[in-house]
């Protein structure tokens, strides 16, 4: 059989999750909470299952799901979206992007990403026949060079794939990256797909959004997921903002990829957003003390750490202690050490050779993090 992504594997998320299982490991390396989501939100699916409505949802979403998630965005950003025709629910945010993807891109068309990139972006893109070209982020504080930026776009570029609060580094993007962002798009036909599933996970006091972006919104696929949103990430619902055109051809990959999502899950997070409106605003100071807990635990170790103003994850310099590259290191440290961490160089396309990057994920209890950063500090 000739495959279709020659070059992909099990995602490292996998690999590590099950070394961190087989050796015993405190895994902090695949993005997950280990606490449990809002007891009264639990409920609501438990109820909802048992005495909702278990038959297919909408193609488009529940109508109280979409009607929340509209609230949630005039609330946070002070932006009105049609939740008829400018909202879709997803199987999570990766379905979204898929279906993002895959209805925007045209073989043979370019689509600029940002390296390091999650990883789901380059196998949608070359399934769909494109070429991703890349802005190499550089370390420490990764923001993006936007002439190189721009150097890039050419009359092929059909899409680029932005995402902030960045997931593996943790940097946030500033206003006026979004600026430039237009700036360099606003006269082509490029469209946008902006990744903001940590929207609600950042350390500084406005998260950069598409949403607050009038001109930007007008041309982009907003995305987001409520597995980070309310500590659920195995329910896989999740949703894209984007205006009317884009919205209908996206939603004719999503009604034959998924059709719908889960019915009874939505009717829970439709409910529960619109009665809990302020969930989300606690998030991010929830996130912040979890953030200061490792970073206090490992400020006296070897290990630098790197500036972290959003997401779930922290990354560690570990040049002091090893010279192994960071798979090797990360294979040493859940084997001997009993921490399982993500290799960052494996979010590039051509790693830095000199960069000794971990990423750890704190979306876990104080224990958890405090047992691992006291097994780290060994080091
Ligand atoms: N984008 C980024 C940057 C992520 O970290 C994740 C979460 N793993 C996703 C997309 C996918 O989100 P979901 O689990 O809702 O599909
Ligand atoms: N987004 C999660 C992370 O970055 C992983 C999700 C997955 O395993 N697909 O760790």
């Amino acid at each position: 059989l000739t495959s279709k992504l020659p070059q992909v594997g099990t995602t490292i998320f996998t690999q590590m999750s099950s070394l961190a299982a087989q050796y015993g490991a405190i895994n902090l390396s695949q993005g997950f909470p280990d606490f449990s989501a809002d007891q009264a939100l639990l409920e609501r699916a438990s109820q909802a299952i048992l005495h909702g409505n278990n038959q297919y949802a909408p193609m488009t979403g529940l109508p109280v799901l979409r009607q929340a998630i509209q609230d949630l965005i005039a609330r946070h950003y002070n932006r009105q979206v049609n939740a008829d025709t400018e909202i879709t629910v997803t199987s999570g945010a990766s379905e979204a992007i898929f279906d993002g993807i895959t209805a925007l891109v045209n073989a043979g068309d370019d689509v600029i990403l940002f390296d390091p990139a999650y990883d789901l972006y380059e196998p949608a893109v070359s399934l769909a026949g494109g070429v991703c070209k890349r802005v190499v982020l550089k370390a420490p504080d990764f923001r993006p060079d936007w002439s190189e930026f721009a150097s890039l776009i050419t009359d092929k570029t059909r899409l680029v794939i932005i995402n902030t609060p960045h997931n593996p580094t943790g940097t946030c993007w500033q206003d006026d990256d979004l600026e430039q962002l237009w700036q360099a798009i606003k006269d082509r036909d490029v469209y946008v797909l902006s990744d903001e599933v940590y929207e609600f996970i950042h350390y500084q006091t406005q998260n950069v959004s598409v949403h607050r972006h009038h001109q930007l919104a007008e041309r982009s696929m907003v995305v987001s997921s409520f597995g980070k949103s309310f500590h659920l990430t195995g329910w896989k619902v999740g949703y894209v903002v984007a205006p009317e055109a884009i919205n209908r051809e996206l939603r004719k990959l999503h009604q034959y990829i998924t059709f719908s999502t889960v019915t009874p899950l939505q009717q829970a997070i439709g409910e529960h957003l619109l009665s809990t409106p302020t969930a989300s605003a606690e998030l991010s100071p929830f996130y912040q003390a979890k953030r200061d807990v490792l970073r206090e635990a490992l400020a006296s170790s070897r290990f630098r750490l790197l500036p972290c103003q959003g997401t779930y994850f922290q990354l560690l310099d570990y040049s002091e202690i090893s010279d192994l590259d960071d798979v090797a290191f990360c294979q040493y440290l859940v084997k001997e050490v009993g921490v399982a961490a993500i290799p960052v160089s494996v979010f590039y396309q051509n790693p830095p050779t000199e960069q000794r990057l971990i990423r750890l994920c704190f979306a876990k209890d104080e224990t958890t993090l405090l047992s691992a950063a006291q097994k780290l500090a060994r080091l």
